[in-house]
């Protein structure tokens, strides 16, 4: 358990431009930052951060909150992670109270494996820095790459020793659960004994955006071994298609370069990031998916990919292309000489000369196709329409308009081509390949709405929960006293004894209640940085529209003026009339069921009935005076 008053401190050092912005490009829009979501796929950016409010809020699939439900959402932390993800953000010490046994064992299969895989980086680099084979054999094969010291930690990497169960026994030694080892790839189990699966390897750690160990790598350094890489298997949190070797080393690079190199493999990154080319990422043994795409796509739109000229390259870089392009990004290659990969090219020539070469080679990717495909298409023209044909399919897959036809231009100019002939040819590709299924809607509103909509009053018990948050402090004028909204509405449903259905919307009324007794005021951020983080959600959703995280709103919203009295004691007014119809005709249904059951109590039972619909006509009446 984090003690409260961690938790406070915690809240109170937080900035959500820093915090959200670890994770986003943003750039300042006002007194707002403003970004692409990085929780749904978005052309044009909806993303709002409010420094002065401090929380986030996307007006595209809805999702909002501070920093630390920021940090939960995006890393799919728990809610202590978020809180220490960030406290360690803003050096603030966690005094913790060590976990009993139990309570280790119901940590969940998640955290176990983050945990697990934590231990074995730990573990292998130990091997590789403090014992005698693993500088013998592991040290001394990284330097001979031409690693300094430097690079070596920066990456983690490590060394996993000949002996078949090391890491297993020290693991087990350190009270882990064989389950653990397997599920995570660690150990294989074979008669219920728990075997290393790498060793003898050169251990390459694969990082979360966030630097957390999800999985490995393993090099062999045997010539002979026809399994020169192993890698550890998909897990809980290892999952291929989601994660780019160097991500987290790479992304403040890529988000300030604004461009975005990929490689083959582990050693070309570390090779380009020791030689100064930092914004380099992999794929890592898998072909590009548009998840990773996707992943980039958060720092910026431009990708070059790097790749050696061999054929099955080619062929890989083609569907590569083509990928990035339909994910509206733009794409440029860059071939490297014959025999050379970008990690032998970097340790061939010094920092000036590498950034000098990328520069002058990286080719726009409709070149660089012609380029490869003429070269064996001569004069042949049947040669000649293939190549354009596959490059036409390229261009159709970009989705934007003015970019497709921008491409038609330029390259029907390089092909020589009518650029009509090359937009039809585009087009038919387009239709061709088009999907008979629809792109999945992104879901309306955040998780609260799915839970919260249950109940038949939620919507109105919402919106006054929404006016409280929003216009609780603002005052109405009755006569000579004036009180505020806030003060007003909790009366009137106080002496109604109204309790809210929906338990969340009563737990903010209740608090609000405490908050009005204590400070006089409703205190937005009591709210919106509130150690629960389903309230803060629920607040920061109600109090984020696109109107009102206009920098010049709260300005101008301070006081009302007469007319926006009128209308606010309206509002008010209605909500809560709304609100209490709503409630008598659940109860004037629930009476009607009770007659079906039990109709031989038909006197009494009718008899309640017409009192509440004698109470219900008044409130529709009062009702239909605050429409006028
Ligand atoms: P060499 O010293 O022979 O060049 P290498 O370790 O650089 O060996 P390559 O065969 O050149 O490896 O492959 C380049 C990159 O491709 C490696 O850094 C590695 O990340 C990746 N790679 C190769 N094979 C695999 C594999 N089976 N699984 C995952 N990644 C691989
Ligand atoms: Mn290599």
């Amino acid at each position: 358990m984090i003690p409260k008053e961690t938790i406070d401190k915690i809240f109170e050092a937080a900035r959500i431009e820093e915090v959200v912005g670890g994770f986003v490009q943003l750039k300042k829009r006002g007194a707002n930052f403003i970004g692409h979501c990085p929780f749904h796929d978005e052309k044009t950016p909806s993303f709002t951060v409010s420094a002065t409010k401090g929380i986030y809020k996307c007006f595209g699939c809805g999702k909002g909150g501070n920093s630390v439900s920021f940090v939960m959402e995006h890393e799919h932390y728990s809610y202590p992670e978020a809180l220490k993800y960030v406290a360690e953000k803003y050096g603030i010490e966690i005094v913790e109270k060590k976990m009993t046994p139990e309570q280790s064992v119901r940590a969940n299969d998640r955290d176990s494996l983050y945990v697990i895989s934590s231990f074995a980086n730990k573990f292998f680099q130990q091997q590789l820095w403090e014992t005698k084979e693993g500088k013998a054999i592991g040290l001394s094969y990284y330097k001979e790459r031409g690693y300094d010291e430097e690079t070596i930690k920066k990456f983690q990497l490590g060394y996993s020793p000949k002996q078949k169960d090391a890491l297993s026994k020290e693991a087990i030694k350190s009270s882990f659960q064989q389950k653990y080892l397997e599920d995570s790839g660690l150990s294989i189990i074979k008669n219920e004994s728990a075997l290393d699966r790498f060793r003898e390897r050169m251990m390459f750690p694969i990082h979360s955006f966030s630097g957390r160990v999800l999985g490995f790598g393993g090099r062999t350094l045997q010539k002979d071994n026809k399994a020169k890489y192993v890698n550890s298997p998909e897990s809980l949190i290892y999952l291929k298609s989601k994660i780019l070797y160097g991500i987290y080393f790479a992304k403040q690079h890529i988000s300030k370069l604004n461009n975005c190199y990929i490689v083959e493999g582990y050693t070309d990154v570390i090779s380009l990031h020791q030689a100064g080319i930092e914004n380099v990422v992999s794929s890592s043994g898998t072909s590009l998916t548009s998840e990773q795409i996707k992943l980039i796509n958060r720092f910026t739109k431009n990708i070059t990919i790097l790749f050696d000229g061999d054929a099955a390259g080619l062929k890989a870089s083609f569907r590569s292309i083509d990928m990035i392009l339909s994910e509206g990004m733009n794409v440029k290659v860059v071939l490297f000489p014959d025999g050379e990969d970008p990690d032998s090219f970097a340790h061939k020539c010094s920092q000036e000369e590498l950034k000098n070469f990328l520069d002058e080679n990286s080719k726009d990717f409709i070149t660089f196709k012609t380029n490869v495909l003429s070269k064996n298409t001569k004069d042949d023209p049947a040669k000649r329409v293939e190549m354009i044909k596959e490059i036409a399919s390229s261009i159709s897959q970009i989705p934007d308009d003015i970019s497709r036809s921008e491409y038609i231009k330029v390259c029907s100019r390089m092909l020589k081509l009518k650029e009509l002939d090359l937009a039809k040819e585009v087009s038919t590709q387009k239709n061709k390949r088009t999907s008979p299924f629809p792109a999945k809607k992104v879901e309306g509103n955040i998780d609260n709405e799915k839970n919260e909509s249950t109940k038949k009053e939620a919507k109105e018990e919402k919106e006054i929960v929404r006016l409280l948050l929003n216009y609780g402090n603002k005052t109405l004028h009755f006569g000579e006293e004036t009180i505020s909204i806030a003060s007003f509405i909790l009366t009137e449903l106080k002496s109604d004894k109204m309790i809210f259905e929906t338990k969340a919307y009563q737990m903010m009324l209740d608090e609000i209640s405490d908050l009005l007794e204590k400070e006089g005021k409703v205190k937005l951020e009591y709210f919106t940085l509130h150690f629960n983080p389903s309230i803060s959600r629920l607040t920061i959703d109600l109090i984020t529209n696109e109107h009102n995280m206009s920098e010049n709103w709260d300005k101008r919203h301070k006081i009302l003026t007469g007319t926006e009295e009128t209308k606010m004691r309206k509002a008010v007014e209605s909500s809560l009339y709304n609100l209490k119809l709503k409630h008598l005709d659940v109860k004037l249904g629930n009476i009607q069921l009770q007659l079906k059951e039990n109709p031989e109590d038909v006197g009494r039972i009718t008899k309640t009935y017409a009192k509440y619909l004698q109470k219900r006509k008044q409130i529709a009446e009062k009702l239909g005076r605050t429409m006028c």
